[in-house]
């Protein structure tokens, strides 16, 4: 169906039926001027935006409209969690061009919805254009925690632990075989342009890496991990651009330096297959590869028995004093400084 069929109004309508609202702190969802919400007294509310670009930070010819909607929300959710609170909240702006039908916007808010329901997000509002460059989404979201829960990225202190949830390189993977399979699917139809071939990529045993880069998981079971275990970080980050680049976050914020160790920094068996594949360092892209969104925190050292035994949860080093520097350690013991861009021990 065509877009102007509804209208701006009908499409809003449609876009927005069916959405109930599981937070107490919502007053009002979609339908008036503006959402309303009420937070406990003793908690602060936490607010984070995104912008998501057609041919900038997604590429339509790879990437479903659902899990596109899943991941936009994810990404944004995962600011949240990396304040250690919980999102409740979502706005999303929208801008569509005339290439987009109805049932296609549907599809976005599918995923969107998906994502909101997993975890206990309501979708409370937005706005809604068309656009002459492509599909715009812009989520904002909005949550809270109590005061003295929230984690800054400024509180790592010398000789705390550095912790980094799940593993890492696996999206950067992910979208490398999406953008070779890409390439191998354009060059054929190149070839026989008058009769586009029927194009299957062979993506059996990658299904993991290819779900780390289209449909992430924002990892409010580690913000839940931690506070079941009466863990509150020092500081911490969500894994967005990459382990390195998140690091130097963290120690620059802090004034501090650090030390982590290579054989330490978490890695899956498909990420290191594919990594080898394409003839690329695997810990190169796991420490530069972004798009993870792990959380990466530290603890005090006096929490290493109770951070040791989590699920899911790897200690890669130690915070230092600011004037050692923010050091990675190889397996043969060479020390290499971390940058935000390409560590590569070829180069070095
Ligand atoms: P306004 O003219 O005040 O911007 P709209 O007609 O754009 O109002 O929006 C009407 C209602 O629908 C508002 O509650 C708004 O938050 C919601 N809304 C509009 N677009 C979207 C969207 N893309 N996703 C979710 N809610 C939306
Ligand atoms: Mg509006």
């Amino acid at each position: 169906m065509d877009i102007s069929e509804l209208g701006e109004f009908g499409l809003i309508k449609r876009i927005t039926e069916n959405i109930s609202l599981e937070n107490s702190s919502t007053l009002k969802g979609v339908g008036d001027d503006c959402a309303v919400m009420q937070y406990p007294q003793d908690n602060v509310t936490l607010a984070s935006s995104d912008i998501l670009m057609e041919g900038i930070h997604f590429d339509l010819t790879y990437c479903p409209l659902k899990t596109l909607g899943y991941k936009a929300a994810m990404v944004n959710f995962s600011d949240i969690y990396a304040m250690n609170g919980m999102p409740e909240q979502l706005i999303v702006n929208i801008a569509v061009d005339k290439r987009f039908s109805v049932e296609q916007i549907d599809e976005i808010y599918e995923g969107l919805k998906w994502a909101c329901q997993n975890h206990h997000v309501d979708l409370v509002g937005g706005d809604t254009s068309s656009s002459l460059t492509g599909l715009v989404i812009s989520p904002t979201c909005i949550g809270s925690a109590p005061k003295s829960q929230v984690v800054y990225r400024n509180g790592a202190e010398n000789t705390n632990l550095i912790c980094v949830s799940g593993n890492l390189g696996a999206a950067y993977m992910g979208l490398q075989l999406l953008e070779r399979e890409k390439q191998v699917y354009r060059q054929q139809n190149a070839e026989h342009p008058e009769s586009p071939i029927d194009f299957q990529p062979d993506f059996s045993g990658k299904e993991y890496i290819l779900e780390r880069q289209l449909k992430p998981e924002a990892r409010r079971i580690v913000v839940e991990t931690l506070r079941n275990a009466g863990i509150l970080p020092t500081s911490m980050i969500d894994v967005s651009d990459g382990l390195s680049s998140e690091l130097l976050h963290i120690c620059q914020q802090s004034n501090t330096g650090c030390l982590i160790y290579e054989e330490r920094i978490p890695i899956d068996y498909q990420t290191a297959m594919m990594a080898e594949q394409f003839n690329l360092n695997v810990i190169t892209s796991a420490l530069n590869g972004g798009e993870d969104y792990e959380l990466l925190f530290t603890v005090k050292l006096s929490d290493y028995d109770k951070v040791k035994t989590l699920e899911g949860i790897r200690i890669i080093g130690h915070i230092t004093p600011p004037q050692q520097g923010c050091m990675l350690q190889t397996r043969d013991g060479n020390t290499f400084e971390l940058k935000a861009q390409g560590w590569n021990p070829l180069q070095d």
